[in-house]
């Protein structure tokens, strides 16, 4: 596994947690932030309070703080169950406000001449709720949207509140219309200008170019066109074919010489305005950012010098998110923050401007991730854990068999000198127990002693290995065969499908029980039936851990107590991208607002019910009752079954219709 090379000076490298220290009661809640990392992928939103819960600070570090565990406690009070996710809108407006802001810095410092203009790329995100409130939020900025699809056209054109008095109303929120384009797209788009909004067609082939040209010459409407070039620069990491030669969007060198050409000739070149690159997402290192601006900016200026009336400079997106805290250009992390991309990309554009003795242009940036992955919280619960056997049994009768025996003494005799030995002592014992049993020369009940003397053993052995400064590499994999699994009530592939799909790593914690020591090494198993439903990969300082610290639970049913996990930082992407595997559905979702008095539920979305997500598949609730009806009353003919039981069975076949995909976990 790759390690993060550390750029900064990181203190936690000497922080003085231990695993699996015994004094329980000198934990204090520093231990958890540490551990949890939560000040390095969290700040100014989330931290952790006296109580040991986690608190959200919603407008950073100027405004008042929630206690996540109790509005988790008063959303449950309203009978919406977990899982749920919780966007925080006033975190979204915080992110535009900064975005906006660096940008203002920028163009400040650098006294660039010209200013910044964001747009949000719909396809992050495209909830109404969001992107309503983006559109909301970000009216003092003139933040536009960004369309890739058809769809997201029609969300952009009614979202966006159009002017036909731009000067007057001293308002111009940009439209720009990317992805692949057919007559329908273009002309809607070239109509919508005569409602006052203002799109840029962004040519990605050259096919489009030819009809856009047709289409406004039909209209009689002038396009405001943008090219997306095919950048040398390379991003990295998931994303990073995103451009080069052979990527599969935007226009080649030559491609947009012959997009000038053939506009030159129709004396339409006044209508090429924009020059548009995006390199990928989640671009971690800062160099990679510069030499595409720096690409951009020479081939921006080389369009001035053929004679289009170039006005605007898009960046796309890219701008990354800290994911594990650690400030490196590790891919689920990076290496610079808001301000340093803000400034790199002033500087940058002002000096090649400078350079040529043009004009600079309006900047814009496509900053999606970056704006919407911090607003949202999913919070799931544990429905149970399963631990690896861990008690010595005894004898079943005086003369063990030998295998047994060794595997007995092997188990006595671990200690520091040899506890690599005993390891690898421990599997052989336990193999050669299996190949026994399977030539028929041991019991069932020899079996189960074998197994469980070589988890005693393992975990003998694992407590040793934990004390030690240096473990061999041969033992690295004990605490991951060591590890508790925590079922939690929660489809990954609906919730958080990056983390299944491509290794995204998310920062998941505990939300309360802050202030008590997690003693527990836990992977979590989610409730599909796919052994790819899990998470076993989290966020570390210096690699990635395959473990993660969890608090035991109480699995008697009389005292169980709730224990909520949160997964964070999953606003972007994750909840469009999720899919119906087993046909879990989408999660409850609330819409927390900050008022003067503590906070509004501005709205509640419901998750999917069963009759819904059988829908989907073309199932028809209705039907499928009546079957089961017709079907019981057979039964009942043939006295297969009782008047009262058939009508349990009716009535709670019906509900569950009704009811969340998820698991209710009684209290
Ligand atoms: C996906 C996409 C974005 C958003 O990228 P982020 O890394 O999320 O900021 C911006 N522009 C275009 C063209 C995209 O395809």
């Amino acid at each position: 596994m790759k390690l993060k090379s550390l750029t900064n000076s990181l203190e936690e490298n000497n922080n003085n947690y231990q695993k699996n220290t015994p004094e329980k009661t000198s934990w204090k809640i520093e231990n958890s932030e540490q551990l949890y990392r939560i000040h390095g992928w969290g700040e100014p939103y989330f931290s952790i309070n006296a109580a040991g819960h986690i608190t959200v600070s919603p407008l950073g570090d100027r405004g008042p703080v929630l206690d996540l565990f109790e509005l988790v406690e008063s959303i449950k009070k309203r009978n919406i169950g977990l899982p749920l996710l919780i966007r925080f809108s006033d975190i979204l407006a915080d992110r535009i406000e900064r975005l906006n802001s660096c940008f203002a810095k920028a163009i400040a410092r650098y006294k660039y001449p010209n200013i910044y203009r964001g747009v949000y790329p719909i396809k992050c995100n495209q909830h109404r709720h969001l992107v309503e409130a983006l559109v909301k939020y970000g009216k003092p900025y003139q933040f536009g949207l960004e369309a890739g699809s058809k769809p997201e056209l029609a969300i952009a054109l009614a979202t966006l509140k159009p002017t036909l008095n731009p000067q007057k109303d001293n308002s111009e929120n940009l439209l720009i219309c990317n992805g692949y384009k057919d007559k329908e797209y273009i002309e809607t788009a070239l109509l919508a200008t005569k409602l006052g909004h203002k799109p840029v067609i962004i040519i990605e082939q050259l096919k489009e170019l030819y009809l856009t040209i047709k289409i406004s010459n039909q209209l009689g409407i002038k396009p405001i066109l943008g090219i997306r070039a095919k950048l040398n620069t390379k991003g990295s990491g998931h994303w990073g074919n995103s451009t080069g030669e052979r990527a599969k969007f935007g226009l080649t060198i030559p491609q947009i010489l012959e997009v000038v050409k053939q506009l030159k000739q129709i004396e339409m070149l006044e209508t090429l305005q924009l020059l548009h690159f995006h390199i990928g997402s989640q671009i971690s290192s800062i160099k990679i950012i510069k030499d595409a601006i720096r690409e951009a900016a020479q081939i921006y200026g080389e369009l001035v010098k053929l004679g289009a009336a170039m006005k605007y400079l898009d960046v796309g997106g890219g701008l990354g998110v800290d994911y594990d805290g650690s400030k490196t250009n590790f891919y689920a992390s990076k290496n610079y923050d808001m301000q340093n991309y803000a400034n790199d990309i002033v500087a940058e554009v002002k000096e090649a401007c400078e350079e040529r003795k043009i004009e600079a242009p309006v900047l814009i940036s496509e900053s999606g991730r970056a704006i919407a992955a911090h607003h949202s919280v999913l919070i799931f619960d544990i429905l149970g854990t399963n631990e690896p056997p861990n008690e010595i049994p005894a004898k079943l009768t005086e003369k063990e068999h030998l295998i047994i025996e060794n595997l007995r003494e092997t188990y006595d005799l671990i200690k520091e000198e040899n506890y690599q030995e005993s390891y690898h002592d421990a599997i052989q014992f336990k193999q050669e127990a299996l190949s026994l049993f399977g030539f028929g020369y041991l019991s069932i009940q020899e079996r189960a002693i074998a197994e469980q003397l070589y988890w005693a053993c393992c975990q003998k052995i694992l407590e040793i290995s934990q004390h030690q400064e240096y473990v061999p590499d041969d033992l690295e994999d004990l605490e991951k065969i060591m590890a508790s699994i925590y079922y939690v009530n929660l489809s990954v592939f609906q919730s958080a499908p990056d983390s299944w799909a491509i290794d995204q790593l998310f920062p998941i914690m505990p939300i309360h029980r802050l202030d008590e020591e997690p003693t527990k090494r836990g992977i979590l198993a989610d409730l599909t039936c796919d052994s790819d439903g899990k998470v076993d990969k989290f966020i570390d300082l210096l690699d990635v851990k395959d473990v993660l610290e969890l608090h035991s639970v109480n699995q008697r049913e009389e005292d169980k107590q709730p224990y909520y996990l949160g997964m964070f930082l999953v606003g972007a992407y994750q909840e469009i991208m999720g899919n119906l595997h087993n046909l879990f559905g989408d999660t409850n979702v609330v819409n927390i607002k900050i008022n003067p008095k503590g906070y509004d539920l501005e709205s509640i979305v419901k998750g999917d019910t069963i009759t819904e997500v059988l829908s989907y598949v073309q199932y028809d609730a209705e039907d499928l009752l009546e079957t089961i009806r017709i079907y019981t009353e057979k039964a009942l003919q043939e006295n297969q079954i009782t008047i009262e039981e058939s009508q349990k069975l009716l009535q709670n076949y019906e509900q569950s219709l009704k009811s969340y995909t998820y698991l209710v976990n009684q209290e």
